[in-house]
């Protein structure tokens, strides 16, 4: 916000200064424009002085003029007043400006007249002729001064007069005069121009004046001398516009001049401004995006990029001998609450625990947590005094964990797997560290959840297993070679009091040349990992067939026996028709074969699953619902469910002996099993006391040690046949 005013109030401050230049730039540009008007009155100097020279041309050609008539007058022997009218008209131009043409004899005395109105006032004297000893001399100038080369004289205010000396037979016989009207002259020379923009006065030196312009007046006139033959006259100009000086005109120049280097300075202003405005605000976005790209928009922790980056930089800070410990914390079967309770649901754990994690920053400010992805978070624990310290936070955090129960009015039960790796002991950069705690993790879950372990380099031994029986586990597979693989069956036997054999769980084994015995709990994982576990659990069903076609053959037995289908395998495509085909492939009735799935089948599409399951139901498969007790058990959706039996998870009935509680709930989902017609089996069973109390509570069968642990196929047919007998 506050950046924003700032930007305001620089761009008002810039958009003022150029509102302020512009204007004086403009004033000035017009007033210069219009003092380029004044052009002429700058100029008028040179003006003058051409219009004079152009006028004293016109005043010689006049002059030429009056030559040619008086050669004329001289030339004519019988030289008559009438006869002069006619030589003036054909020789004068009819621009000239001439007023008056005046004869007078040596005395001066006017003898002829010729004026502008063109009357012919010779008639006056018609018939008499000029006699050279009347000619009088009419002008001011002596008659000594009057040579032969005489020049016209110009001696008068409004008129030039040009007085030339007539002689016949180089004896005077008078004066020849011509009048022209000077401000004809004026007015039809160059000085018309000035005329158009300027006021004009003309006057004689003696202040008298010749010639002066409408609406002249005597203020701001440039006023010049201008010489014309022998007289010299006063020109004052007055411009019709307003008349700014030349200093104002100069100092217009230097004020746009100024204009123009403020205007830059302001450009240059506002550039750094903007530069000023554009840094800070590329730094707020840097930030900004830093922020984004170092944070988990769902909790609001940093994220991978953020820890990683804060984890180096303190790795380059701090010195070898100063402790910090990695938390690696994954929330147990977080699938699990996201197919279960919706997407939505899962996320808002994951800001419970985000935000539960949050807290712990504010408690403890050595605690930075972050979201590196889905379920997984990473806690840094910095400035650690001692490991002892890192194993309180661990239970702590652990505690807390198991604490959040409800999420949205929702119950849900949460634990969490860590596993923590200290620098520098177990790395001494962040993508070793990580990646030991992963490993320290990934030891955690599979010794049971809710725990947590330090990384030990033994830790990395198991992942190179886990890494190594995938492998092999493909290479088999891709080979269709199940020679290392065998099936044991383990007895299921009916809870009465003569304890029959009711049917058995098949169950694989695998003994690896290299690895030796390898169990399934270890490996079944990893196939369902791999991608093996559908070729897997096929060859068990199709062997399973064979058993019992040779049971049925070899031994008259015809039983029933359990096929565990992982969820993994349950999911493929092609798996109900799989089924169905390698049981008739072996000619097996599909009575014969129970399927055991797990709660996770519904999980991942409740819909889809019922309908394979009351398929194959209806193919004459029966269903068995395993490890109930272990998930999200929930009594109210087992009537929905198309299955036959339910199987309840020895770690459900590991305390049943000690803990009345447990033995109640057996008892519970034995009714609860019943009234719907679901046949109750109890796994684990290892003690005849266990035995005693579940066959008090209704159990229908039992599966465990107690019996029998899962036996060879022969082990089994002899276990089968002993007790059919
Ligand atoms: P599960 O399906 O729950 O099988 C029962 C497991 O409990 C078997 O372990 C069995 O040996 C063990 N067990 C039975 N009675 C007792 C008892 O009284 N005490 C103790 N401590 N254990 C008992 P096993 O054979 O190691 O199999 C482990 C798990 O591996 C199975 O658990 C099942 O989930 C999986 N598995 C085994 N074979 C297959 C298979 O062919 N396909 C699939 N998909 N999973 C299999
Ligand atoms: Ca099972
Ligand atoms: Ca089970």
């Amino acid at each position: 916000m506050n950046k924003e005013k700032k930007c305001i109030s620089n761009s008002v401050k810039i958009f003022i200064q150029v509102i302020i230049l512009s204007i004086l730039g403009f004033a000035l540009v017009l007033g210069y424009y219009k003092s380029n008007k004044t052009q002429h009155f700058i100029n008028m100097s040179d003006n003058i002085q051409n219009i004079s020279s152009n006028s004293r041309d016109e005043l010689y050609t006049n002059y030429g003029l009056l030559q040619a008539i008086i050669y004329k007058i001289e030339s004519t022997p019988d030289f008559q007043k009438n006869n002069l009218y006619n030589i003036f008209k054909q020789n004068s131009p009819k621009s000239a400006p001439i007023t008056k043409l005046t004869l007078s004899d040596t005395k001066g005395k006017v003898i002829y007249v010729l004026d502008e109105s063109g009357i012919d006032i010779t008639n006056m004297y018609k018939g008499l002729p000029i006699q050279a000893s009347l000619v009088e001399v009419a002008s001011s100038v002596p008659i000594s001064e009057l040579d032969y080369e005489m020049k016209p004289s110009i001696y008068s205010d409004k008129e030039i007069d040009i007085l030339y000396p007539l002689y016949k037979k180089k004896e005077l016989s008078g004066f020849f005069s011509l009048t022209i009207d000077a401000e004809n002259i004026f007015k039809k020379s160059s000085f018309d121009d000035i005329f158009k923009d300027n006021r004009i006065a003309i006057r004689n030196l003696d202040g008298s004046t010749v010639f002066k312009s409408k609406g002249f007046s005597e203020k701001s006139t440039y006023v010049d001398n201008i010489k014309m033959e022998n007289v010299e006259w006063i020109v004052s100009i007055q411009s019709k516009e307003d008349v700014i000086g030349i200093i104002s005109k100069k100092a217009m120049l230097l004020a746009l001049l100024l204009i123009s280097l403020f205007s830059f300075l302001i450009y240059l202003e506002w550039q750094l401004l903007n530069k000023g405005a554009h840094i800070k605000e590329l730094t707020i976005l840097k930030k900004e995006f830093e922020n984004i790209a170092s944070s988990d928009s769902l909790t609001g922790l940093s994220n991978r990029f953020g820890i990683t980056n804060q984890i180096s930089q303190h790795i380059e800070c701090i010195k070898q001998n100063s402790l910090f410990a990695i938390i690696f914390l994954d929330l147990d079967d977080f699938k699990d609450v996201n197919d279960i309770f919706g997407h939505d649901k899962g996320d808002k754990l994951l800001q419970s625990v985000g935000s539960l994690l949050k807290k712990l920053y504010y408690t403890d400010h050595r605690l930075v947590s972050s979201r590196i992805g889905g379920d997984e978070f990473i806690v840094f624990f910095k400035d650690i005094n001692s490991e002892k310290e890192v194993h309180c936070f661990c239970n702590d955090l652990l505690n807390s964990i198991s604490n959040i129960t409800c999420v949205d009015n929702d119950e849900i039960n949460i634990s969490a797997s860590m596993g923590v790796s200290l620098f520098p002991y177990s790395g001494n950069n962040v993508e070793t560290l990580f990646k030991n705690a992963d490993v320290a993790m990934y030891n955690a879950k599979s010794m049971g959840k809710n725990q947590y372990r330090f990384f030990g380099i033994e830790m990395g031994e198991i992942l190179k297993r886990k890494l190594s029986i995938g492998s092999k586990l493909r290479t088999l597979v891709n080979n269709n070679n199940f020679e290392p693989f065998s099936i044991v069956f383990q007895p299921q036997v009916h809870v009465s009091e003569c304890n029959e054999l009711e049917s058995a769980e098949a169950l694989i084994r695998w003994t690896d040349s290299e690895l030796g015995f390898i169990s399934p709990v270890e490996f079944i994982k990893i196939a369902e990992d791999t991608g093996t576990i559908s070729e897997l659990g096929n060859w068990v069903l199709r062997e399973t067939c064979k058993y019992l076609k040779k049971l049925e053959l070899d031994f008259g037995l015809k039983q029933n026996i359990s096929v565990n289908i992982s969820p993994e395998q349950f999911r493929v495509v092609d798996f109900v028709e799989k089924v169905i085909s390698i049981v008739k492939e072996e000619d097996i009735c599909t009575s014969q074969i129970t399927i055991e799935i797990t709660e996770q089948v519904f999980i991942d599409n409740m819909f889809e699953c019922t309908k394979i399951l009351n398929y194959l139901k209806e193919y004459g498969f029966k269903i068995a619902l395993d490890d109930f007790g272990t998930g999200y058990s929930s009594l109210s959706y087992l009537s929905r469910l198309p299955i036959d039996i339910l199987k309840i998870d020895k770690s459900f009935v590991d305390n049943i002996e000690s803990d009345n509680h447990s033995l109640s709930i057996v008892k519970g989902i034995c009714q609860l099993s019943h009234s719907i017609n679901l046949k109750v089996i109890v796994e684990g069973v290892e003690t005849v006391n266990q035995y005693d109390l579940l066959k008090e509570v209704g159990v229908d069968t039992i599966q465990g040690y107690y019996f029998s642990k899962p036996l060879t196929p022969e082990d089994y047919i002899l276990y089968s046949t002993s007790t059919e007998i």
